[in-house]
This record gives C-alpha cells, structure tokens and sequence, in this order.
C-alpha cells in the first residue's frame, strides 16, 4: 500500500516553493530524473533540495529506509511507488527500478527516486544513475545525511575526533552475493582506528574473527545503533570480543562501529540527555585534554 499524498499540505509545499525560489534551486524540469537521499529515518534530517524534489516530483519511487512521513508533501497527483525491500520480502529487482526510471523520465515525468540516508553510499545510487546516463535521460544526484555519519551523532558518537581517529572507514557487511566481501581484512583491520559498518548485523561474528586476528584488541570499544534517528533508535555499548553476540539480538537496520571515538558517548549523548536526563561525563576519554572553547 502506498501513502496517498493529501491536499491538506498545499500550503506546505507552497512554503517549501517558496524557499526553493528564494534560494534560488534549481527546478524539476520533466524528464528528469531525481536521485536523491532521504536521510537516515528522523525527517527533519532531509535536505531542502531533497524536499524541494519531493513537493514537485511527479512520481516518487521510495525505498523502505526513506521515512514515509516525508511523502505528506508530495503533490495530491504524485504516484508513490513503493521500490524497496523491507523485512527481507521479495525486492524489486534493481534492473526493474532502473528501467522504470528511464521510462517514467522518457514519458516526461518528473521521476524522484528517494533513497535512505545517502543514494551514493551504499545504496546502488550509481548502478541506477549509470543506467540513466547510457539511456542518455537527464538526472541530478540529491546527497543526503548518511546512517554511517548523521546515525553515529545521533548516538553522541562523533565519526572522527582527534584525540581518537584520524581516519574512518566505511564497510559494507554484504557484499553482492550475499557473503562478507571478500577485502583485505588485515587492511582493514590497520588502516584507520574507526570501522563503520553498513549491512553488517548477519555477519558480525566473522567481522569480529577477521579484525582479531588481523591484531585489533578484543576490549576495544564498539556499539551498534538501530533505527538511528528514528524514534525507535537504540544503541548498545559493547567491546569488540562481544558484538557478534550483541548483534543477534539487535535489530535492523543497524550500524555497527568499532574503536576509540564509541567512548565519547559518555560526554556526547545529547540525546540521551534530552530523553533520559543522562547526565554527561566532562572528559570521557580520561585524558583531560577537554579543549574549551568557551
Ligand atoms: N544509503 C544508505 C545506506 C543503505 S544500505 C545510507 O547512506 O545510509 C542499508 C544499511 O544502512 C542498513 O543495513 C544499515 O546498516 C544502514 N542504515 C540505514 N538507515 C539506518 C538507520 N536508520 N539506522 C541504522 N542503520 C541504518
């Protein structure tokens, strides 16, 4: 079932045209195609180019990570087409998306494909957007507050800070086939203090294998953030010897990350603060190296 878009939001997309003129957007011209991210669930986390599209587009097709409430202020015309997988149902097959796209864009819609988080980070944002390019259809590449990045500050987990990371790198735990990617574990393992992984909850226990034996340390921090910014966000605090159990009983979807910055929580989990009254520790890293910028 898609969420019928109501007229009651006229005078929200009015407003929001009225912000794309006095900033000067770029507009949705027919036959072209949007891709553009969604965010990673909170729909405040939306970029205006984003909403822009979706209160001008003529067709949406929408994956299950794109929070549905932003589809209120879709045009009361609007096809919603949902194109996504959700609870490992039958998906609809990438190939069928793309060629959807390019017919849609062919018949001079203005076609909006809203992704979660980012299109480009792994969201098979490219292989769509490559196909319109070889049908030779006009499209415009929306970015979006990637789960890897937006979901982490949600949790109070900056993705780098310089008293822990200089470096991060993103993973992905499913390769196309389903399996662990084949990379080079020990590379990775070496290659920067933070590990962000997308896609990583069914083979956490061999992620954990791989980086201890390519010599990571077995207490060092870890966490797993579900539904990042969405109201059902959790997070567990673990080490890295215990998230292979932790992530069996987490639920999707999830990001999994792994080093010294997951400390910093205990001084930056404002969001624990603002629902819990979690208080902050001043210097959760022991180091008082605090820099006040006060
Ligand atoms: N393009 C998306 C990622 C798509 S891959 C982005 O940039 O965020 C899907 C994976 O993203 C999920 O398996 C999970 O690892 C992660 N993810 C997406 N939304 C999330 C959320 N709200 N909370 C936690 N993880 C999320």
């Amino acid at each position: 079932m898609s969420p019928s878009a109501t007229p009651i939001h006229a005078a929200e997309r009015l407003a929001t045209r009225r912000l794309a003129d006095a900033l000067d957007l770029p507009a949705f011209e027919t036959g072209w195609v949007w891709l553009a991210g969604a965010g990673p669930g909170d729909p405040g986390l939306v970029t205006l180019l984003g909403l822009h599209a979706i209160a001008e587009a003529d067709v949406i097709l929408y994956d299950a990570l794109a929070n549905e409430a932003l589809l209120k202020l879709a045009r009361p015309t609007a096809k919603l087409v949902f194109a996504g997988k959700r609870g490992g149902k039958a998906s609809c097959r990438q190939n069928d998306i793309s060629r959807t796209l390019v017919s849609l864009a062919r018949r001079g819609a203005r076609v909006l494909r809203l992704k979660g988080g980012d299109p480009f980070v792994f969201g098979r944002g490219g292989e769509e957007a490559l196909t319109l390019a070889r049908a030779g259809v006009p499209f415009r590449i929306v970015p979006g507050v990637t789960a890897g990045i937006g979901g982490l500050a949600y949790a109070g987990i900056p993705v780098t800070h310089r008293d822990t990371n200089h470096a991060v790198t993103f993973i992905t735990g499913h390769g196309a086939d389903g399996k662990l990617p084949a990379l080079d574990w020990n590379a990775v393992a070496k290659g920067s203090p933070t590990l962000v992984f997308y896609m990583a909850l069914a083979h956490a226990d061999e992620i954990v294998t791989k980086l201890l034996e390519a010599g990571r340390d077995a207490r060092e921090p870890a966490a797993i953030v579900s539904n990042a910014t969405g109201e059902g966000q959790s997070v567990v605090v673990t080490t890295l010897e215990n998230l292979g159990c932790d992530a069996k009983s987490s639920a999707a979807p999830a990001i999994l990350v792994v080093g010294e910055n997951v400390r910093l929580r205990e001084g930056l989990d404002w969001l624990g603060a603002l629902n819990e009254g979690r208080m902050l520790k001043a210097d959760p890293l022991g180091r008082e190296k605090l820099r006040d910028v006060s």
